[in-house]
């Protein structure tokens, strides 16, 4: 990937987190993150790419032999914390101490080099930005933590759009958004890559022409699994609403998946990316 004929770039991810352990009594549900995390790395090398997994400590405390399958197939090992915390209910010492055993996880599983970093829920905004300096400090090259819009959690607007250096050692790489009528919204991944019809996004891939202008996307484990049994997903205010929406149209993923590889997008890793491809 590092002379892409194609300046497309897609920077898929996946945010390899088990839903199940912020919930009281959640483990006597279906453990569903291996088998999902095979069907994603099934997808990737059919298609031939590899992405990061941005990744929780406490998953890969559980799933070591999960981890080094995922390193063996090329693909890259993030920083995602270690319990999945948003950054504005830590203060910086105790986000430091979570992320350093989020690091010593990953290492124990196998993980020989760790650059990348994104904050649970993109919780990194002009509040908690003091997250910038604990990441420098521990060797990070890469954040990719901001929402760069208004949001009813957590969202940075001003911080705008397009890769930028924090510093001489760090770049974030705020996850990609665009207008579908009156909300900005991240439509690469996610909740909003499965609810929206695609119609409504498919002029926006237009713009994502060239290396400066990837288009984001995260996924989750579950985003994919239509076997998880049902249950009121934590973090979202006991809505059934949105607990309908947590489950709608996984089966259509892959299939979307497909048509965007169609378009001639290419996925590669954040570190590829950073060092190989990004100008800034
Ligand atoms: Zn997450």
């Amino acid at each position: 990937m590092t002379n892409s004929s194609s300046n497309k770039i897609y920077l898929f991810s996946i945010d390899l987190e088990d839903v199940r352990l912020w919930m009281p009594n959640g483990e006597k549900f279906k453990e569903r993150v291996c088998a999902n995390a095979h069907a994603y790395m099934k997808w990737l090398s059919k298609h031939n790419f590899t992405c990061t997994f941005f990744t929780v400590g406490e998953v890969a405390e559980k799933y070591p032999e999960l981890i080094k399958e995922i390193i063996a197939e090329g693909h890259e090992i993030a920083c995602h914390t270690n319990k999945h915390i948003p950054l504005d209910k830590q203060t910086p010492d105790a986000f430091k101490k979570d992320l350093e055993q989020n690091i010593t996880h990953l290492l124990k599983a196998g993980a020989t080099t760790l650059k990348g970093f994104r904050a649970p829920i993109f919780s990194l905004t002009e509040k908690t930005q003091w997250a910038f300096e604990i990441l420098e400090e521990l060797g990070f090259s890469y954040s990719s933590s901001v929402l760069p819009a208004k949001s009813p959690l957590y969202g940075w607007e001003e911080f705008g759009g397009a890769p930028k250096k924090i510093s001489n050692k760090l770049i974030e790489i705020p996850m990609t958004v665009g207008k579908v009528g009156p909300l900005t919204i991240p439509y690469g991944g996610g909740i909003y890559f499965r609810v929206l019809p695609p119609f409504l996004t498919a002029g926006k891939l237009k713009k994502h022409s060239t290396a400066n202008n990837p288009l984001l996307g995260y996924f989750h484990p579950y985003d994919i699994d239509t076997e998880q049994e049902h249950f009121m997903h934590p973090g979202i205010n006991n809505s059934k609403f949105y607990n309908m929406l947590m489950y709608y149209n996984r089966d259509k993923v892959f299939s979307r998946l497909d048509k965007i590889i169609d378009k001639g997008f290419k996925i590669c890793t954040y570190e590829n990316y950073c060092e190989n491809i990004l100008k800034v």
